[in-house]
């Protein structure tokens, strides 16, 4: 047997792209409403790309998808159920408190109906991990003041809520760390832009793309939970071209991210830094801000 087989792709490149979502749990948050956050398996890659739902009847088809032997605690236990869990429950497809009850076809598969599901215009964020920007209090991109923002916009977006005061959106969080170069490459391209660089310049010096990021991940999960129109929240046409995937997916509206230091004095990320990574979007990515990129300009 050949040692090294583990360290093998599982699959072939040219195989469909598919998603499983593995695993869901309800996630109280600190300032807003519950949240489900989704863990997705993938024949491509071996990383754990998320889906954080804001709306307890946006339901994933692979998690929801009966299983040979299982019971229904191991339902539950994966998060494959109806309305929310409390300490007894034995029904993971029924939630008598809350009357709601879900289907299955002879095949498994949920049966999707207006009691169980929305086929509403969706509110959705594709993200790319940024873990400098979202977790080390990074002022070089606004990745981290975005996350938030769309998180805030689908926490008040309330239309059509079925339970209890929630928003309904999906964002998306795709494992791409630096526009896909890996944080490490990432660090480098930082001394670089510190050196003269651009971000895009910086990339390429490292002879990786300005933008190697890919959303067809992105698309594939928003199709397993059943997302069908989209609004997409973003400023990058490339998003939306490769969100889009009709008659299934359709991106319906771009809703803008517009930058709260634009906005806001007080508020949003305020760095020389940021300017200029904005600046490279605009300038050299196509991105669709519209705001004069020389204000608040720092020595
Ligand atoms: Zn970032």
């Amino acid at each position: 047997m050949d040692p090294n087989s583990d360290l093998k792709p599982m699959t072939m490149e040219s195989e469909p792209l598919t998603v499983t979502c593995v695993a869901r749990a309800r996630i109280p948050t600190t300032t807003g409403p519950d949240i489900f956050l989704h863990l997705y398996a993938n024949n491509r890659d071996s990383k754990e790309h998320l889906a954080i739902v804001f709306g307890e009847n946006i339901r994933s088809r692979t998690l929801f998808r009966r299983r040979p032997g299982e019971t229904q605690q191991d339902r539950m236990v994966r998060g494959a159920y109806v309305g929310k869990l409390f300490p007894g429950r034995t029904v993971a497809d029924r939630d008598e408190h809350l009357g709601l009850e879900l289907q299955f076809g002879d095949d498994g598969d949920l049966v999707v109906d207006e009691h169980t599901w929305h086929d509403q215009k969706t509110l959705v964020r594709i993200h790319s991990e940024c873990y400098t920007g979202e977790t080390a209090w990074s002022a070089r991109c606004d990745c981290g003041e975005q996350f938030d923002r769309a998180g805030k916009l689908m926490a008040m977006d309330r239309e059509g809520d079925i339970i209890g005061g929630q928003g309904r959106g999906v964002i998306v969080y795709l494992r791409q760390e630096g526009r896909g170069i890996g944080l490490g490459e990432k660090l480098k391209a930082y001394n670089l832009q510190d050196l003269g660089a651009d971000t895009v310049q910086a990339n390429l010096l490292l002879k990786h793309p300005a933008d190697g990021r890919d959303f067809s991940m992105g698309r594939a999960i928003l199709m397993d939970l059943g997302i069908e129109q989209v609004r997409l929240l973003t400023n990058n046409p490339d998003k939306i071209e490769q969100i889009e995937d009709p008659p299934y997916l359709h991106c319906v509206e771009r809703v803008p991210m517009v930058p709260l230091s634009w906005t806001h004095d007080e508020e949003g990320i305020h760095s020389s830094e940021v300017e200029g990574y904005l600046r490279t979007k605009v300038e050299r990515m196509g991105h669709l801000l519209q705001k004069p990129l020389q204000l608040h300009v720092h020595d």
